[in-house]
């Protein structure tokens, strides 16, 4: 199933010409923006000088601290009349990422999104529930956009109000959930607190998440939890928001919608291009947008680019591996390093545990102290949870090198109040 076969299945050498033809408009486009003709300049690159699609390699990157540097509207290449919405990062590390999209922009992402969402099963007869703040943050938005250009119908339910939620699923016959993975775990557990079984109870058998790093493991339990096919989007607000890439039903890789975004993959020390199939970071920069192009773009996204030229699915789109983690996520606890997904991957291959987790990082005198939080599936006896504590403990202490303390939780007991799940609590 496509949204848009024509574009989805485009031959590779089609795909390309008009990769380079949207790469020289963009250039161009981007030239006419103080921050970007000053770094061009800069490094002696006119827009003309982009002639095939490694000459990318010569236009400057973006940071995110550009991007703060020239809020809110520094970075338009439009005047603000022509812009019709804007959104915005959450910005919990300082000034907020702010983006304008004029109507086409709002055009493109929905088209995207649209993609995306029958990529993972939407149809028009499907019963689409958005558990997402609707707001300035551009998840809600997205999904909705892309949902109703599908044609499914949109429940708008907005985050919280969890038994609410649940209450709308079963009301409705919601058959597809959005949002992210840790609100879809907690959603899950309050279900079963009120005698509603989701796997059973409920109709809902497909969900799309994004926003976090979700390993292989939890995904598995989130599909069993909820007895429906988990797809993963990626996304991120400088880009539009969600909609850059999707896995198909395959589950192999993420499609990038390569007609709207020119992917990277790049060393994050060196900015040099890796091999294909080699972990780096994902530059992006994007082809089509009027309102504020960005050109390489420094996700600080780890992931690697499949080398194959079409996908069992029929699409040609270059395909990325699920986000392994962040170039700025690793902690160091006492000098060795530490990414909070190695610790994921290893409570997850466990079948008593449930799926919700924290990383607790404090002082023991001069000493770092890591301690890892894990709620259990089911509630389990005092004996129980020391004989998991000890065996989840060896098992992490292969893999850090170092020994954390280890406490299993009630189901529910880790507290659900941000958007996204704050993993990683650090006192130190
Ligand atoms: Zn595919």
């Amino acid at each position: 199933m496509y949204f848009n076969r024509k574009s989805e299945t485009m031959a590779r050498t089609e795909l390309d010409r008009l990769k380079l033809r949207r790469l020289k408009a963009v250039a161009k486009r981007c030239y006419k923006v103080p921050f970007y003709r000053n770094a061009m300049k800069a490094s002696g690159v006119r827009p003309e000088d982009i002639k095939n699609l490694e000459d990318i390699k010569k236009l400057p990157f973006t940071t995110k601290d550009d991007l703060r540097e020239s809020a809110p509207f520094g970075m338009l290449a439009v005047k603000l009349d022509e812009c019709i919405e804007l959104h915005a990062s959450s910005g919990t590390t300082g000034v907020p990422v702010t983006v304008c999209y004029t109507r086409n922009d709002i055009e493109v992402w929905s088209e995207v999104m649209a993609r995306c969402l029958v990529m993972a099963g939407l149809t028009k007869k499907d019963i689409f529930q958005n558990p997402i703040p609707y707001g300035t943050f551009t998840g809600a938005f997205g999904f909705h956009y892309g949902a109703q250009k599908v044609g499914a119908l949109v429940i708008p339910s907005g985050m919280g109000q969890s038994e609410r939620q649940i209450q709308l699923m079963k009301y409705y016959g919601t058959t597809f959930i959005s949002g992210v993975v840790s609100y879809a775990a907690h959603l899950g557990q309050v279900a079963l607190n009120m005698g509603i079984n989701p796997a059973t109870d409920l109709k809902v058998r497909h969900g799309i998440f994004g926003s976090e790093m979700f390993t292989p493991g939890l995904k598995k339990k989130l599909a069993e939890l909820w007895n429906m096919d988990v797809y993963d989007i990626y996304g991120l607000t400088e880009m539009c928001g969600p909609g850059v890439s999707t896995d198909c039903h395959l589950h192999d890789g993420l499609h990038l919608w390569e007609d709207h975004f020119l992917v990277e993959c790049v060393d994050p020390k060196t900015g040099e291009e890796v091999e294909k199939e080699e972990y780096g970071e994902i530059v992006l920069t994007t082809l089509t947008k009027e309102g504020m192009p960005i050109l390489r773009f420094r996700t600080h996204d780890l992931a690697f680019l499949y080398d194959v030229k079409r996908c069992g699915c029929g699409r040609t789109h270059i395909k990325h591996s699920q986000i392994k983690g962040r170039t700025d996520d690793m902690i160091i606890i006492s000098g060795t390093n530490v990414f909070p997904g190695q610790i994921e991957h290893v409570l997850m291959q466990n079948d008593r545990v449930g799926l919700n987790y924290r990383i607790v990082i404090g002082k023991k005198g001069d000493m770092d102290k890591l301690a890892v939080e894990v709620e259990s599936r089911e509630k389990l006896g005092e004996q129980e949870k020391q004989e998991l504590e000890r065996k989840l403990q060896n098992e992490l202490k292969l893999v850090l090198l170092l020994t954390p303390d280890v406490k299993i939780l009630d189901p529910g007991a880790i507290p659900k109040d941000t958007i996204k799940a704050k993993r990683v609590i650090d006192n130190r």
